[in-house]
């Protein structure tokens, strides 16, 4: 066979019914038997895949691949949140990281190494951008996460609740690949989800809202971090490009494009920075009348930032101002910071150095490849 071997993890559901026609001469079922297999059942071998017939099997082997990215490095937060590093180069790393809660598990997924927005209070922006992420890198940090969470712990499959792009990078800057991936996260074949279980954060790229409100009907999250222009433009370099008066009429249109449902805006609270009583009763403003929640996230730090995080007094009458002029919001716990696996603490660098940083503290052992 000539040609290089097509990678089956994350193609749509369509492009491998293609596929399967085109390459091998086969029926559209076959395409959803492996579909199965691969994200159902987790399958990285052809040769598991028992009820397809051994000639099929040979034949795919010539022709696909399923490769997932390779896991450099695990660990354990005491309070149950795991944090996984994936390499994708030789110096470059992405981080994906699991939350589980009494009523679901939530995987926080990188769309990018590195991240270009450069946003003042992130550890992702000090690393700059790398490259997008593959269909391929994005569907298998799920893959990923779902086989390790099945083998350290019963009932593994339904781990996996809830997934957020709220990892590394910009995702609707990364549009192209991300949309594919989040199909195969609601895919009845896929990881069926429902679109309400699948968030996409964005910090604010308003030409793709407008197109994703078209295209697919994900939960949308948007950074507002800042109530005023002035503020955001500095702390959302991306503001300037995109202002608040253009950033908020995309958002109402996207939830008037799914009937419903609310955005959530993200606003992460910085000691002295955005959290004045004036910010919170600017912000309710915005909000008023909305279809909006608002998600405070205390601020986490990383070695090198200027800014420190609110205290939790400031934090809770800034909640409290807002829900007295009739807007929702609500402070997310801070989960994993003992591992740096919280908001804004991913850094994914695979040098030398960190690795062997990362390995020592390890509550587990690192991963090899996971090759097919
Ligand atoms: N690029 C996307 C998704 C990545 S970040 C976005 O901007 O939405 C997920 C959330 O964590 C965003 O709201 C981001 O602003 C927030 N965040 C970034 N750095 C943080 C930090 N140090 N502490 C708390 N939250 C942070």
């Amino acid at each position: 066979m000539v040609g290089e071997r097509v990678n089956l993890l994350g193609l749509p559901r369509a492009q491998l019914e293609a596929f399967v026609a085109q390459r091998l001469g086969a029926k559209p079922f076959r395409a959803r038997q492996l579909m199965k297999w691969i994200y159902r059942r987790g399958a990285a071998d052809f040769s598991a895949m028992s009820d397809l017939a051994q000639d099929f099997r040979a034949q795919l082997r010539e022709v696909a691949e399923i490769t997932v990215p390779q896991i450099v490095t695990e660990q354990v937060s005491s309070d149950g949140t795991r944090k996984w590093m994936l390499r994708m180069d030789e110096v470059q790393g992405i981080e994906t990281v699991y939350i589980p809660e009494p009523d679901r598990g939530t995987l926080c997924i990188s769309s990018q190494v590195g991240c270009a927005m450069d946003c003042t209070f992130c550890a992702t922006a000090q690393q700059g951008f790398n490259r997008n992420l593959s269909v391929a890198e994005i569907v298998g940090q799920v893959w990923l996460a779902q086989r390790e969470l099945t083998e350290t712990r019963a009932g593994g499959a339904r781990a996996i609740t809830n997934i957020v792009f709220m990892g590394m990078g910009e995702p609707l800057a990364n549009y192209r690949n991300v949309v594919p991936a989040m199909r195969i996260f609601m895919d009845d074949l896929g990881y069926d989800l429902s679109r309400r279980r699948v968030t996409l954060s964005t910090s604010g790229l308003v030409p793709q809202i407008y197109k994703l409100a078209e295209e697919c009907n994900v939960a949308l999250a948007v950074s507002l971090h800042a109530p005023n222009d002035e503020l955001r433009n500095e702390l959302v370099p991306i503001n300037r490009k995109h202002p608040i008066a253009e950033l908020l009429p995309a958002c109402w249109h996207y939830i008037d494009q799914q009937n419903g449902r609310s955005v959530t805006f993200e606003y992460v609270m910085l000691d002295g920075v955005n959290d004045k009583p004036e910010h919170a009763r600017q912000l309710a403003r915005l909000m008023q009348g909305r279809p909006a929640k608002l998600n405070l996230i205390p601020f986490n730090v990383f070695p090198g930032t200027r800014y420190r995080r609110s205290p939790a007094a400031v934090i809770a009458r800034f909640r409290d101002i807002l829900n007295d002029h009739g807007v929702i919001a609500t402070t997310r716990k801070t989960r994993g910071d003992d591992i740096e696996a919280a908001c804004g603490q991913l850094a994914g660098k695979v040098t030398d150095r960190t690795l062997v940083r990362l390995g020592a503290k390890l509550h587990s052992t690192p991963r090899t490849a996971v090759e097919t």
